[in-house]
């Protein structure tokens, strides 16, 4: 018989009251209305809001299942709609709480603090905040803000502050920034828009050059890579294709290694909401088996039929236990 493993889950989403009064207060913002509409529905409404203020029900929860740990961040897309004024300041809001609920459950819980992008520098001191006194274990970031990506140089403070603290990126999808196409049929959710939009956000991060001018930085990738993994191969045969041929033509950048490198290197993905065999064997081979870890997505999938996946995947007794606690423990460097 395995051995029982430690099981933690890294992308597991809350609100506070405080946090939902301020940001549901908030009238003028730059951000998509719909999207923060829909947001605030689903953060006013039962049972998601339950599920989302209530702490207690959500440790009854992980201990029926079978869950030691959750990496908290807030409901996405967290701060990054608002104006810079207003966002810097939910943002510290928000973190002071996240710190005073590990504090008082160090071994259930830890967190990733939330920035505002929008604001480079006051999101660059708070990284370093909230690596430092707040003591927490990497930041969120909900894909774009305003429309931009962190490969354009107004975001080079905080990646810098980032790479400067340690401090892992969960790069969380949002609602795509380019909406016109996505805008019918549901598609600009999590049945497909969000992947699209955090796997742009991931390969603009690998095509830009971005991560040879940070090269310490890791970034998380939720839903096991938001489709990456699957194309690698493809990713790596065009960025040679199109460099060797023109560059100038087909503006591919020249990199110091080859897509794929960058994608083992900078990058950690994630199970969340990915209850399936045959894709996490998948992804294993394509990123390595100490570079997945284990999610739930809470309170948006279910944490029950997450870890009873986990338990009985068909993977290695190496691999789950690296994915279900070693890789996140050295990622978020978690005792
Ligand atoms: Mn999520």
């Amino acid at each position: 018989m395995a051995t029982e493993n430690r099981v933690i889950a890294v992308e597991e989403h809350f609100v506070t009251d405080a946090y939902v009064q301020t940001a549901h207060g908030l009238d003028h913002f730059p951000g998509d209305r719909t999207e923060v509409q829909l947001t605030r529905a689903v953060e006013r409404n039962e049972p998601t809001r339950s599920q989302l203020l209530d702490l207690d029900a959500r440790l009854a929860g992980m201990d029926a299942a079978g869950q030691d740990m959750a990496v908290l961040s807030l409901n996405p897309p967290g701060v990054q709609p608002y104006e810079p004024a207003d966002a810097v300041g939910l943002a510290r809001q928000f973190n002071d709480s996240l710190a005073e609920i590990v504090r008082r459950h160090p071994t259930r819980f830890a967190g990733l603090g939330t920035v505002p992008p929008q604001a480079p520098e006051q999101a660059a001191e708070e990284t370093e905040r909230i690596m430092g006194p707040l003591g927490l274990n990497g930041i969120m970031i909900n894909s774009h803000t305003e429309g931009r990506y962190l490969d354009d140089d107004r975001f080079a403070p905080l990646l810098a502050a980032a790479e400067a603290h340690r401090a892992p990126i969960y790069l969380h999808p949002r609602v795509p920034s380019m909406l016109n196409q996505y805008s019918e049929y549901g598609l600009s959710g999590a049945i497909w828009g969000y992947a699209a939009e955090a796997g742009l956000h991931a390969m603009r991060l690998i095509l830009s050059g971005t991560l040879d001018r940070y090269p310490h930085l890791t970034f998380v990738l939720g839903h096991l890579g938001e489709g990456i993994p699957y194309y690698l191969t493809r990713i790596d045969n065009r960025h040679a294709y199109a460099s060797k041929i023109a560059g100038a033509a087909t503006a591919m950048r020249t990199l110091e290694h080859t897509p794929s490198e960058y994608f083992q290197r900078n990058f950690v993905i994630t199970t969340s909401g990915v209850d399936d065999p045959n894709a996490l064997e998948f992804a294993l081979g394509a990123v390595g088996e100490d570079n997945v870890m284990f999610a739930v997505d809470s309170p948006y999938e279910d944490t029950a039929a997450a870890v009873e996946f986990l338990k009985t995947a068909p993977v290695t007794d190496t691999q789950r236990a690296n994915i279900s606690h070693r890789t996140a423990e050295r990622v978020f460097g978690l005792r």
